[in-house]
């Protein structure tokens, strides 16, 4: 690692650094590691710079090519993450193009021209089309300096989200033996990063680790009984916010979307299996905020850059603490609160197991690689679940998780940190109850079978096998079907209880339930009824001062112009800039430059319509 940025000498450079910084976006400062990024940037050194979404890694490229005015070139995995960068960055009069299958070819001619008189301070494109189009005989004759290699994570099979294609990058350093290559990537594990390095041949780069700590999200993690009618309370949090709705299965998330539709939210579905043409519609309508909600599969993710998603909600268990990691990313990376919500039953682990082994099984391997694969991801899966079910902070344990070590003794933002989390009274009484309903159905029956006998239901199952006249028939009566389940699961979860594997899977005792009968072993359930939450500081810090009318105002004239020029919402301002003026109010458009995210560009464009909203008047047409 280089020095922190407050030990290393100030330079000439970090002098422009901060005018154009200040000129084109508005901020008033770098952060640290971007400060390390951009020097080494500057001096052509080879960098790798890892930081959670969120972190700020784009500005790292954006900026270098507009202090010492080349052309720099990124490569990125996908054409929709290409399109809200280019949008974003004309919106501050940024010349920035990308070169993509969607264009027609006299696009693609006008972006080769534009590139070939030096317009564009960055280029966007995706690695097969720049290795296989001739695309790098051009840039060599332009003189191209540095190359940003996004997602780097990509190269590497050690990753979660390998992409061959990016193999073929490995060329650039063979190419461009003089350029600089820039990694960038929020993945951290120690062996992918040392697969970046290698694949891309990077010489003695920088390696700037960032924090993967996001304070600003809130974890919670809570017993899932009633999946619909949790989602529309948690929901109910967040009415006219951003929110993205996680499902394992398509037909989930279109049940669940209209079930919301039904009840007013502005919600639609998003997976695979819709036709492109709906997906693109919602992905748009989500980016120009028509809609609010997205009930979706994981298939809904990269190329989101929405900045102000203020609640991530997952329906079912992700398959890693990488996924998890990388799909909460997307909440809250305009740095304001938002919240990260699991709706957790250990039914779903069961679930992925099963899927895990039959896609091993189906897949072309040879048994041997088959048994690591399997074992690779059930080990994923497992750390996945010990998240979710132990109750310690979430920040700390997934900071370890990513190999870095959690400072403060409670975060302050996560369910178990806010005391949230409630214990049930009876937690040892309760187990011994449902344990010797299991001991009594004799080991040959599933889940839902058990929690039936529980609460005292009239199945045919029941009926059929007289499991009404058990001694254990009834004795859960009090509590519903989903609730006796979760407490089963939650025995499951704390191996207090096993369950075969199979297509049937039953549930039997194990060395330890028989502890718990025997009264040698307490058991802690927790109340599985979601519903106490606590506001964070970071959540009132974030509103502190703000006129909420005034900001609601601007937001709705944010819409009106992201309609009008058919580009997503965030990219005409961020939430946390139309937060500091609402705070701020100017008054004057010396005193609208110094709010947050307020740059020339902006100010030329948009000044006079926000100085109207802020005095109350209609604001003049921009
Ligand atoms: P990443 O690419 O690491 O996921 P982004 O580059 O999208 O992160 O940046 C996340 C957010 O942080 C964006 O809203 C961006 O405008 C903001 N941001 C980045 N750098 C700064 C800075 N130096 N000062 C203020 N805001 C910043
Ligand atoms: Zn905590």
């Amino acid at each position: 690692m280089t020095a922190p940025a407050d030990l290393a000498p100030l330079t000439v450079a970090d002098g422009r650094i901060a005018e154009v910084l200040a000129r084109w976006w508005g901020f008033e400062t770098l952060r640290p590691l971007q400060a390390e990024a951009i020097r080494a940037a500057l001096a052509c050194r080879d960098s790798l710079l890892v930081m959670p979404t969120g972190g700020g890694k784009s500005l790292c490229y954006q900026l270098p090519p507009l202090v010492d005015g080349g052309t720099d070139v990124v490569i990125s995995p996908l054409v929709a993450l290409m399109k809200d960068q280019v949008d974003s960055l004309e919106a501050i009069g940024y010349p920035a193009a990308a070169l993509h299958g969607a264009l027609d070819s006299p696009e693609r001619a006008r972006i080769r021209d534009r590139l070939a008189a030096g317009e564009l301070r960055l280029l966007f494109a995706a690695p097969e089309r720049l290795v296989n189009t001739g695309l790098l005989d051009l840039l060599a004759r332009v003189g191209v300096r540095r190359f940003a290699v996004d997602e780097a994570h990509c190269i590497s099979q050690w990753g979660h989200d390998f992409r061959p294609e990016y193999r073929q990058l490995a060329l650039l350093r063979e190419r461009f033996p003089a350029a600089g290559i820039h990694a960038f990537t929020a993945t951290a594990t120690p062996r992918v990063r040392d697969d970046i390095v290698a694949q891309l041949g990077l010489r003695d780069p920088a390696l700037l680790v960032g924090t993967f700590d996001r304070p600003n999200l809130v974890y919670r993690v809570v017993p899932r009984t009633d999946r619909g009618g949790q989602v529309e309370q948690i929901l109910g949090r967040h009415r006219g916010e951003a929110s993205i709705v996680y499902c394992i299965s398509r037909r989930e998330t279109e049940q669940l979307a209209g079930r919301l539709a039904a009840t007013g939210l502005l919600a639609e579905p998003y997976h695979a299996g819709l036709d492109p043409d709906r997906r693109h519609r919602t992905q748009e309508a989500f980016a120009r905020e028509a809609i609010d909600v997205v009930v979706a599969t994981v298939a809904f993710g990269m190329g989101i850059d929405r900045s102000n998603v203020r609640l991530v909600l997952h329906t079912g268990l992700p398959k890693s603490l990488e996924a998890y990691q990388q799909e909460t990313g997307r909440a809250g990376r305009d740095g304001l609160a938002a919240e990260c919500v699991l709706l957790y039953s250990s039914a779903d682990v069961f679930s992925w197991e099963a899927l895990v082994r039959k896609s091993a099984a189906e897949s072309d391997l040879e048994p041997r690689q088959q048994e690591a694969l399997v074992n690779a991801q059930l080990e994923h899966l497992h750390a996945m679940r010990r998240y979710a079910q132990a109750a310690r902070c979430r920040h700390a344990a997934l900071s370890e998780y990513f190999g870095q070590r959690y400072e403060p003794a409670t975060c302050g933002a996560c369910d178990v940190c806010l005391g949230e989390t409630a214990s049930m009274a009876a937690g040892t009484v309760t187990a011994q109850k449902i344990l010797s309903c299991v001991a009594r159905v004799g080991g040959r029956f599933g889940v839902r079978h058990v929690a039936e006998v529980l609460r005292g239901a009239r199945t045919d199952g029941i009926a059929r096998h007289r499991h009404d006249a058990l001694s254990t028939f009834g004795l859960l009566a009090d509590l519903d079907q989903r609730t006796v389940e979760n407490l089963v699961h939650q025995l499951l979860d704390q191996e207090l209880l096993a369950r075969t594997g199979g297509d049937r899977p039953v549930v039997t005792l194990n060395d330890r339930s028989w502890e718990v009968l025997r009264g040698a072993r307490e058991v802690v359930l927790l109340e599985p009824r979601s519903g106490r939450v606590r506001t964070t500081r970071t959540e009132a810090d974030d509103w502190q001062d703000v006129d909420r009318d005034l900001f609601e105002r601007l937001r709705r004239w944010r819409r009106r112009i992201a309609e009008a020029r058919g580009k997503p919402a965030w990219t005409i301002f961020d939430d946390k800039s139309l937060r500091s003026i609402a705070r701020d109010r100017p008054a004057s458009p010396a005193a609208l430059l110094r709010c947050r995210g307020i740059g020339e560009k902006r100010l030329a464009d948009f000044g006079a319509a926000i100085l109207d909203i802020v005095a109350g008047r209609e604001p003049a047409d921009a």
